[in-house]
């Protein structure tokens, strides 16, 4: 099969013919469709320190995806082959205090498809029959293809309750930018976002009914002047993984307001932490997706009105794959998806 691997410790990914993936009795076969690009993939792209930390080599990169059930182990049921799904790419253990609890997403000895395990850049892919999620009709493979960041920011959304709530989000990425059509669609009142590129604050604007600011250029005292807010935001939803975003967004915080982190700081970073006492800030990190809830609200609201599909801004056939990452790596695209078939 064709698949886009990381072969050798330098930057890039090649395009490879390799062996079709074998399953085991619990897993199923998965022809893959569309394929998302995700900032991580560009981090293995790049290899930088993170990368050649975590990724093996040589390894099928790729975590977003959306395909068809073309063969099943023999313990598997409740699917059926030529089932359209995507799936949860964290493969989980069982056995640590927060799996038997029933908080999969928080189990320690989580492995990544695409990033510790072969990924979903190629035209079969092997996934355990539990991480498979079924699509319904009404979602098609390119957003399947999106469901795994459409998660991340399903997740960090729903943290907190956002209803009638002046949402505050740092960062207009594809999460942060999903995440805003996410806020808008569960019924919060401002939902402001800020970046300091410009075509992202754009195509923010053209995803959701929002309030972009460029913090390079905008006070965002003067936003709130604007806004007829009178104290500050009850909601940040932290996404860019900046200091200085974090440092505005506790700034600008109502007393007693609540932080949803999703962000990746680049390494250790200062904060001001009795700002954070005296204003009584509850800080929340956020990984994943939560193992299946965040999934099962994901669908649910695309099933009833959440439209991202402006997020996807490229589209190209795998075997073109070089420009997707290019255009990625430049920080002004959207989503890229790339076409298997
Ligand atoms: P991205 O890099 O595409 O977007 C980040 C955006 O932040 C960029 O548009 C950048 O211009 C903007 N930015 C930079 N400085 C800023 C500032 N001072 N104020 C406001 N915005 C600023 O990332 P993405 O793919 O949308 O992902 C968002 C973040 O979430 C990243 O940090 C990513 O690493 C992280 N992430 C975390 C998880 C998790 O499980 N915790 C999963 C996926 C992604
Ligand atoms: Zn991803």
């Amino acid at each position: 099969m064709k698949a886009l691997e990381k072969s050798l410790p330098k930057a890039g990914l090649w395009q490879i013919t390799a062996p079709g993936p074998e399953i085991g009795p619990d897993d199923v076969l998965i022809r893959v469709n569309k394929t998302g690009i995700c900032g991580t993939d560009i981090h293995i792209w790049n290899w930088d320190d993170w990368a050649q930390r975590t990724v093996p080599v040589p390894l099928i990169t790729g975590h977003e995806f959306a395909g068809e059930i073309v063969e099943m182990g023999r313990n598997v049921t409740g699917l059926e082959i030529g089932q359209r799904c995507s799936g949860e790419g964290h493969l989980i253990g069982r056995d640590s205090r927060q799996s038997r609890a029933g908080k999969f997403h928080l189990d320690p000895a989580t492995r990544g498809i695409g990033v510790n395990e072969q990924g979903a850049f190629a035209e079969y892919l092997r996934l355990p029959a539990f991480n498979v999620v079924p699509l319904p009709d009404a979602i098609d493979d390119e957003i399947g293809a999106i469901l795994d960041p459409l998660g991340n920011a399903v997740h960090t959304a729903l943290s907190f309750d956002l209803v009638g709530e002046d949402v505050l989000i740092t960062g207009a990425g594809p999460i942060g930018i999903m995440a805003a059509a996410v806020a808008r669609h569960v019924g919060a009142r401002h939902v402001v976002i800020t970046d300091v590129n410009p075509a992202r604050l754009d195509l923010a604007t053209r995803v959701a009914d929002v309030v972009p600011v460029n913090v390079a250029q905008e006070d965002m005292a003067d936003v709130k002047a604007r806004l007829k807010m009178r104290e500050g935001f009850d909601v940040g939803l932290e996404m860019s993984g900046n200091q200085q975003a974090l440092d505005q967004m506790v700034e600008n915080l109502v007393m007693g307001g609540r932080i949803a982190l999703l962000g990746i700081p680049p390494g250790k970073s200062p904060v001001d932490w009795s700002r954070i006492v005296f204003k009584a800030i509850t800080i929340k990190g956020v990984y994943g997706r939560e193992i299946f809830e965040t999934w099962y609200k994901m669908i649910a609201m695309l099933e009833n009105g959440l439209n991202i599909r402006p997020v996807i801004t490229h589209r190209f056939p795998a075997d073109d794959f070089a420009q997707g990452f290019e255009i990625m790596r430049s920080g002004s695209s959207g989503k890229v998806v790339l076409d298997w078939r």
